[in-house]
């Protein structure tokens, strides 16, 4: 099989090409630029995000030192402009719920012209496929005339990169966003680095993050097509079914959140397009105890954008596991009896916690179930003494479908409380896909119904 060509090297495109390359699948990289441009690229990265990457290498704790400190990055504040009034704060704390629903489901190959922007030059070149990581205006998707099922935004947004020492400004206001109300430079200060490196967000704009699980996804998919497991155009199909409702999803929820902020806007009654009228009457409308309160009301209204959605505000750390088909495999803490079950990856660190978490407690929490799913395997997780499953194992193995069997109570055990929502005390297993989502949780099914799911949701010629 040709290489994958993948076009764009932004964080997407970088991380797709890393996920391949692990996974043993030739990819050749393209940028239109020489060097990586300075301004940042996030300012709050999901924890599936930080999952992922942990999956393929990365730990969090080297992500995280690139960040914000956590001092200054706790709150999101509404003020007039950086040094004027203030008129509502909200906590900063953004998780991204998993909402992938489960969907199961001709190598032609590709050509492709590309131009040396240099020097003219211009090249032919093959591959397998062509993955656009060319970022939100992408000529590829424009070329190939694919148009999106949403509405188009009508905003231009203009992000300025620049370097201050704004702690004189702010004082003890600090903050992750400062979102600034004043109709002659309406936006958001992305505060990447108070003493030093910023952004101004000049206008709004909602951020949508699901295109590094969307290339998650995809990685193993390929790989299994690549490595002869599984047929490309079968879990092509399968990764658009299964990813499309998600992004259709998100881009809901970015349009509600953009009509929100339209909604703090029109509050502050800066709406008026002369800048001195918008100004006196956001003033007039700051003085106006009535206004004043529906101005406050609907900074709480964006509370939402800044956590997890369908997380509680007070409570947005609380974990709610999804035991079901389709859904990412839960999170638990563990210990494993059996090194040789864990990827070859530093535990995961919380020093950044500080006294924020006891050491009795960052003891307890090193490993995760998570880490117990390989990128390039299925896992079948179960109780001890099921003959059945070794037997399922080796019949995937058969099959040219990598499997390996992790066994709990004897390979690891859990730390804390027992998730026992999959049943596994009942005999039951999980059947987890590489990217570890659930393909199936096995109550009754026997070996070979298991193994002809999965060839049927690869399509592998078996
Ligand atoms: C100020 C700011 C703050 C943000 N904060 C966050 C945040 O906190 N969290 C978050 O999740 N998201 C955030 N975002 C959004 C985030 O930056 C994007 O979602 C992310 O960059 C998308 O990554 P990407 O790799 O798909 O595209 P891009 O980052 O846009 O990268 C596309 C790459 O493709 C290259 N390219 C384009 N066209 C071609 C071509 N024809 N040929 C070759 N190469 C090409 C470009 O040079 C670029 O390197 C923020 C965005 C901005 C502007």
């Amino acid at each position: 099989m040709q290489p994958v060509l993948i076009v764009g090297a932004g964080p997407v495109g970088l991380l797709q090409a890393l996920m391949l390359s692990r996974l043993e699948v030739p990819v050749i990289l393209l940028d239109r630029h020489l060097a990586h441009l300075e301004a940042p690229k996030a300012h709050v990265i999901s924890s599936r995000s930080l999952e992922v990457c942990r999956q393929y290498g990365l730990p969090a704790s080297k992500i995280r030192s690139y960040g914000t400190s956590r001092e200054d990055a706790r709150w999101v504040r509404f003020v007039t402009n950086l040094s004027g009034e203030e008129v509502g704060i909200l906590p900063f704390f953004r998780l991204e719920p998993d909402v992938l629903e489960y969907t199961p489901e001709d190598d032609t190959g590709v050509t492709s012209t590309i131009e040396n922007t240099y020097t003219g030059e211009q090249l032919s070149m093959n591959s397998a496929l062509v993955i656009a990581c060319d970022g939100a205006n992408s000529k590829i998707v424009r070329s190939l005339g694919i148009s999106s099922e949403m509405e188009e935004s009508a905003d231009t947004v203009m992000t300025i990169h620049f370097r201050a020492d704004l702690r004189p400004v702010v004082e003890d206001r600090v903050g992750m966003l400062h979102w600034i109300m004043d109709p002659a430079v309406r936006g958001v200060i992305i505060a990447y680095d108070l003493s030093g490196n910023l952004v101004l967000l000049h206008n709004f704009d909602n951020l949508q993050q699901q295109l590094i699980t969307d290339a998650h996804n995809l990685a193993y998919k390929l790989a299994a097509a690549y490595h002869g497991w599984a047929d490309l155009s079968a879990v092509l199909a399968a990764y658009q079914a299964e990813r499309q409702p998600v992004a259709l999803r998100n881009a809901w929820q970015s349009v509600f959140y953009g009509r929100k902020v339209f909604d703090l806007v029109k509050a502050f009654k800066t709406t008026e397009p002369d800048v001195e009228k918008a100004t006196l009457a956001m003033h007039a409308a700051l003085a106006d105890t009535e206004q004043r309160q529906v101005i406050e009301e609907k900074v709480q209204d964006q509370a939402d954008q800044f956590n997890s959605p369908g997380y509680n505000a007070e409570r947005t750390t609380e974990y709610i596991p999804a035991y079901r088909r389709g859904a990412r495999l839960v999170h638990a803490w563990i210990n494993a009896k059996n090194t040789s079950v864990l990827p070859s990856l530093p535990p995961v660190d919380f020093a950044y916690l500080g006294n924020d978490m006891s050491d009795e407690q960052k003891e307890k929490r090193q490993y995760s179930l998570l880490d117990l799913i390989p990128p390039d395997s299925y896992v079948v997780l179960c109780g001890p003494n099921q003959r059945k499953y070794v037997e399922l194992c080796e019949l995937l193995q058969r099959s040219s479908i990598p499997a390996r069997l992790v066994v709990c109570g004897k390979d690891f055990t859990f730390t804390d409380e027992v998730p026992d929502g999959y049943g596994l005390s009942k005999g039951n297993a999980v059947l987890i896909r590489p990217d570890q989502h659930v393909e199936l949780v096995i109550e009754n099914e026997t070996v070979e119904e298991i193994v002809k799911h999965i060839a049927s949701s690869l399509h592998a010629q078996h």
